[in-house]
């Protein structure tokens, strides 16, 4: 999936309790599906080393084409589809070729660079629900070998009624085969039955919790979906209520502490990277998708004014934080020029 992003000027409603932050979903497009887009927020660029949650459905796409996302490209992170309902094809520049359904894992690293399209197939079921999640590359394996594995087996455990599965990284000991990068978890739970519980988690993670279906208490915040709670690092413990069928996602993970420059596909670190990995996909150089009927996706425009408008609104928000924090009384040069790069990451 990309993030092309229709609607970059809804803000988000937020509040803190107790040191935990709930955050509203912006609604943004995708093709022609609407999706609640939970990361990445204008104040937090990532939890650990998740920096992208897109959460669409449960919608109908019967007689209808469904999914259509061209072929577009991806350097310095790594894509998770997860999905609850219906089943949607993967194809990439390594030549991969892959359904995907619900309970399976398509984890596509992009590393230095790699091209995909997903689609629904012409014959495929009858609704769609799911999310699609990226995941930061650190530094050191910013440039790693593109890379693409499916997983249609994961480690699932069951705890206090809930039947939680495993998709990336360890959760107390349980743990996904699929390839990471850095310390993380990301684990779907889902109520066999009215669960009231306490989840043990890494306190050394900060995490995000999110319902994909029904609704919970979680720490003391009441959940629906679109709604993001986040949680620092120091917690050994989630409470967590919930009734029967109601479906969870926890995305944790170790603080990235590093940076991150986020331009429609690109994961990066400097507006000059951005530049690069633009004008090779402009060029051909990712590689062709075989397969998908349909033009490759073009990257937007960039406009230097639109940049610097971006820029503005970015940095006061900033600002406006390190103000409060007593970081900074008068912004720098070298701030200002990091608010513009920054201000790159608006259209993620
Ligand atoms: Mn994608």
């Amino acid at each position: 999936m990309s993030t092309v992003d229709q609607n970059l000027d809804a803000g988000e409603r937020y509040f803190q309790k107790n040191g935990l932050e709930l955050t509203q979903a912006r609604i943004a497009t995708v093709g022609d599906i609407t999706v609640r887009r939970l990361l990445p927020l204008r104040l937090r660029r990532s939890v650990g080393a998740w920096c992208f949650v897109d959460h669409y459905g449960p919608m109908s796409v019967d007689g209808i084409t469904g999914m259509m996302v061209p072929a577009h490209p991806h350097i310095g992170l790594q894509t998770v589809t997860w999905l609850l309902a219906g089943n949607v094809l993967h194809r990439d520049s390594l030549g991969s070729e892959q359904m995907i359904r619900p309970g399976q894992l398509n984890l596509m690293t992009a590393g230095r660079g790699i091209a995909h399209a997903e689609e629904s197939p012409v014959e495929h079921d009858p609704r769609l629900h799911g999310v699609q999640l990226w995941v930061a590359l650190p530094q050191e394996s910013r440039f790693t070998q593109p890379a693409f594995e499916h997983h249609a087996e994961l480690p699932f455990m069951g705890s206090d009624g809930f039947t939680i599965t495993v998709f990336l990284g360890c959760l107390t000991g349980t743990c996904s085969p699929a390839t990471t990068f850095s310390h993380l978890v990301g684990a779907q739970f889902v109520a066999s039955r009215d669960v009231k519980t306490q989840v043990a988690v890494n306190p050394d993670f900060e995490h995000v919790v999110f319902v994909l279906d029904g609704t919970a208490r979680v720490a003391g915040t009441d959940l629906a979906p679109g709604a993001l709670l986040y949680l620092p690092t120091g917690h050994f413990e989630i409470p967590m209520a919930a009734p029967a069928e109601t479906i969870l996602l926890l995305l944790g993970g170790v603080p990235l502490g590093e940076p991150l420059l986020m331009w429609w596909n690109f994961v990066a670190r400097t507006p000059q990277e951005i530049a690069t990995a633009v004008a090779d996909w402009r060029d051909g150089r990712f590689g062709e998708v075989g397969g998908y009927v349909g033009e490759p996706l073009k990257a937007p425009l960039l406009r230097s004014s639109m940049r610097m408008s971006f820029a503005l609104r970015f940095w006061s928000a900033r600002r406006a934080r390190r103000y409060m924090s007593n970081e900074v009384s008068v912004p720098s040069r070298a701030w200002q020029s990091r608010a513009l790069a920054s201000s790159l990451a608006i259209r993620s």
